[in-house]
């Protein structure tokens, strides 16, 4: 970039609010000996500098940039020479929001050196921030980000901080977070009905945990559920109270050496743990772990874990860093996060011993983010609301996602600002936070949108509030299908608009043709697909229950063998085994499904793995925990038939159907399955000439089926993509619903 003359106006675009960029910029400003001015505005950071050294300006502002900022462009024209005497930070201008909002981070390491330092005046202060820390999206209003716009507002800074905040060489120079013990939120600890407990409420706290209760603790987006994970009959009271029974809980530890002790951590994993955005982290349990946190992840080869992220959570662990907190979202009934206090002591009510509290209201309800290495299981604090950049530019789109880990997705220009984790739409609080983030995340981006997408299923209540929207604006409402859009959530992901294979590997998805499709091989090309084969159907005896218990997919596995009469004398213990067999032999209330997340069910249920699960995907869990205990073993030969792209694994079920050793046999339908589907999909590569795969789906979430999926396509000389920005289960439809929107909308050829 060469401006050759006395002054130059900059824009600077990307995360570059909230990030410490204004100081940033001053300081540099004044190294160079520039003049002129540096503000905020709704495209990002706006930069007006006379002086001679103003390219090293525009050269030094990537290169250099505060560790939370995120430069996309930074462009230069000339301007006129205002006569500037100094550099100074000024006023936000106004303007069309365009810029984005930061994420919630973790204390940084200049903050935590001063929260244990006695000489500091933030010493042990719970709400401690400064420029390159603390809470952005769950604390913002709307922008440009500016301290009246954050439940800060409520907190007038006292002359110290006061002075902080308008010293530029000042670290919290411009924090808009930042308080201190004097000027800030305050914490109490209170009883289960809300009275106040005395004592210093951190060391009080730690007390009750110590002393085997239960605390609700707020944190960034919400309440956790707190207890000592060590004590068994803590957690058990917990999975009482709560009414979850064996959904793992996860755990928060001191440090990177305090996981090691309880789970397998690579290097990879301790950086993913020490990450500003703190996710949980699933990592392999160590032989031990169950003994030594029992009731945590009970029957699970992984746990959960994580590091103090709020100051709070640090001063707990200081203390009494040997300590192992269940740190479980305080959502009860699978309803969403409770995030206000008196909605607390309501719902929380009989559930929590104690209520450790501060008054800084959560704007944004957000769940923490749960990760496996480099893949999402689910996307939210630490990561939202940063956007996702698509291929191509189009309308502005809103996308509702699905009815199970619902997420939302709005986009704008090439972006594509995916939603927190929302959760299932099964109750009429989580279809209200559900609205309240399309609300709000249409209100800080400024936007309204041109073409809403969702899913084919009428019944969805993402559908439905979808189809209101776009009627009520007069604007074009599109359904995607369900398997499409997850395929083409790995193609705006990764930028591809060529055709490619899609492998979808899901639970249950509403077809185009009406039934339910969940293991399909489709061709997708942006808004278009085509569906080139599928699983081979299996019965569903009973509808919706038979997802809920896997010994139903075994029988109705039986049935697809011509051994439906097996089915009374091989589950005797069930009382419905006789109706079920009646129900297939008829065909009575047994839709058909070629969903891959049943078949897994049905080997499992084929194992007596598990009868019944009691949470979603339960049982494919403890099947890939028992073939990932065994050594691998070669696919079985004949173990399935291709007919007219139809992929039939009946000889391999026909045999787990016969084995007595569960372990070997979950590696054997593991490994076979594996090979069918490189078969099925190189097949399909030889006939299309496309060699890229794209692959989504819950089931994917299963490693040692996609790693033996990766290994086998590899083979074939086909190239794998799995979602990495994105669950690759329900939680990335929405993306993908917008991309076939823009890409449809493209191809029509109604651009603007
Ligand atoms: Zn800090
Ligand atoms: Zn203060
Ligand atoms: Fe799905």
């Amino acid at each position: 970039m060469q401006v050759s003359i006395g002054a130059v106006r900059i824009r600077v675009a990307g995360i570059v609010q909230g990030v410490g960029f204004r100081p940033f910029v001053w300081r540099l400003a004044h190294e160079l000996g520039l003049k002129g001015w540096v503000r905020n505005d709704a495209a990002g950071v706006e930069i007006h500098a006379e002086g001679e050294n103003h390219e090293a300006l525009i050269a030094r502002l990537q290169a250099e940039a505060p560790p939370l900022a995120r430069v996309d462009g930074v462009s230069a024209q000339a301007a006129d020479i205002e006569g500037a005497d100094d550099f100074t930070i000024v006023e936000s201008g106004g303007g069309k929001v365009s810029t984005a909002i930061g994420h919630d981070t973790a204390v940084c390491p200049a903050c935590l050196d001063e929260l244990f330092d006695q000489k500091s005046r933030r010493w042990r202060h719970g709400f401690i921030t400064c420029t390159h820390c603390g809470p952005r999206y769950t604390v913002t209003r709307r922008l440009p980000y500016d301290r009246p716009q954050t439940s800060l507002a409520a907190f007038s800074l006292c002359p110290d901080c006061q002075r902080e905040y308008t010293d530029p060489a000042d670290r919290r120079f411009h924090a808009e977070t930042t308080c201190c013990p004097n000027c800030g939120p305050r914490l109490a600890l209170q009883d289960a009905e809300g009275g106040p407990l005395p004592g210093d409420p951190i060391s009080a706290t730690l007390a009750l945990l110590q002393a085997g209760q239960i605390v609700a603790i707020k944190g960034l987006g919400g309440f956790h559920l707190a207890c000592d994970a060590r004590n068994a009959a803590a957690v058990a009271k917990l999975r009482a109270r709560k009414q979850r029974e064996e959904k793992p809980f996860a755990v928060m530890l001191t440090d990177g050496a305090a996981c090691a002790r309880y789970a397998k951590v690579g290097a990879g994993e301790t950086a993913l743990l020490e990450s500003p955005a703190r996710p949980v982290v699933l990592l392999p349990k160590q032989p031990e772990t169950d003994d030594l946190l029992p009731g945590i992840a009970p029957g699970l080869a992984e746990i959960g874990l994580m590091l103090p992220v709020t100051p709070i959570q640090f001063l707990l662990f200081h203390e009494v860093p040997e300590m192992a907190l269940v740190m479980t979202s305080a959502n009860p009934h699978g309803e969403p996060l409770v995030i206000d206090n008196d909605e607390a002591r309501q719902r929380l009510h009989g559930i929590a011993d104690a209520y450790l509290l501060h008054d800084r209201y959560i704007v944004v309800r957000c769940d923490d983010s749960v990760r496996r290495a480099a893949t999402f299981i689910r996307r939210a604090r630490g990561y939202v609301p940063r956007a996702i950049k698509l291929p191509a530019v189009g309308p502005s789109v809103l996308a509702v996602g699905g009815w199970f880990k619902n997420t939302v997705c709005i986009t704008r220009g090439d972006e594509a600002f995916v939603s927190q984790h929302i959760g299932d739409l099964d109750n009429a609080a989580a279809c209200g936070f559900f609205e309240e983030s399309i609300v709000h995340l249409l209100h800080i981006l400024d936007l309204e949108p041109e073409i809403v997408a969702h899913d084919l299923h009428p019944d969805f209540h993402s559908t439905r509030f979808a189809a209101a929207f776009a009627a009520e604006r007069g604007i074009p409402a599109i359904g995607v299908q369900h398997h499409h859009a997850h395929i083409a959530a790995v193609c705006a992901e990764y930028g591809i608009v060529e055709p490619v294979l899609g492998l979808a590997l899901d639970g249950v998805g509403l077809g185009a043709d009406g039934t339910a499709w969940g293991g399909e091989l489709l061709r997708v090309e942006g808004g278009e697909f085509e569906r080139l084969g599928h699983l081979y159907p299996l019965a569903l005896p009973g509808g919706d229950v038979a997802a809920r218990e896997p010994w139903r997919m075994a029988a109705a596995v039986l049935h697809a063998l011509g051994r439906g009469g097996e089915i009374a004398t091989r589950f005797t213990d069930e009382p419905a085994a006789k109706t079920v067999m009646t129900m297939l032999a008829r065909g009575l209330n047994s839709p058909q499904t070629s969903s891959a997340g049943r078949l897994f069910d049905a080997a499992a249920g084929l194992l007596n793995v598990k009868r019944r699960a009691s949470f979603e995907g339960q049982a494919a869990m403890l099947l890939e925990g028992l073939a990932a205990s065994h050594d691998p073993v070669p696919p079985l030969a004949k173990g399935w038939r291709i007919e007219n792209a139809v992929l039939d694994l009946r000889p391999l079920l026909a045999q787990l159907s016969a084995s007595d050793e569960s372990s070997h046999a979950a590696a054997l339908f593991h490994a076979t399955f594996a090979a069918a589907l490189v078969a099925w999909v190189a097949e399909a590569a030889r006939q299309s000439g496309i060699q890229t795969i794209a692959a989504a789906g819950g089931c994917l979430l299963n490693q040692v089926l996609s790693g033996a999926l990766q290994k086998g396509l590899a083979h074939e000389g086909l190239r794998l993509l799995l979602p990495r920005e994105l669950p690759s289960n329900d939680g990335g439809l929405s993306l993908g619903q917008a991309w076939v929107a823009i890409t449809g909308f493209r191809a029509s050829g109604v651009m603007r």
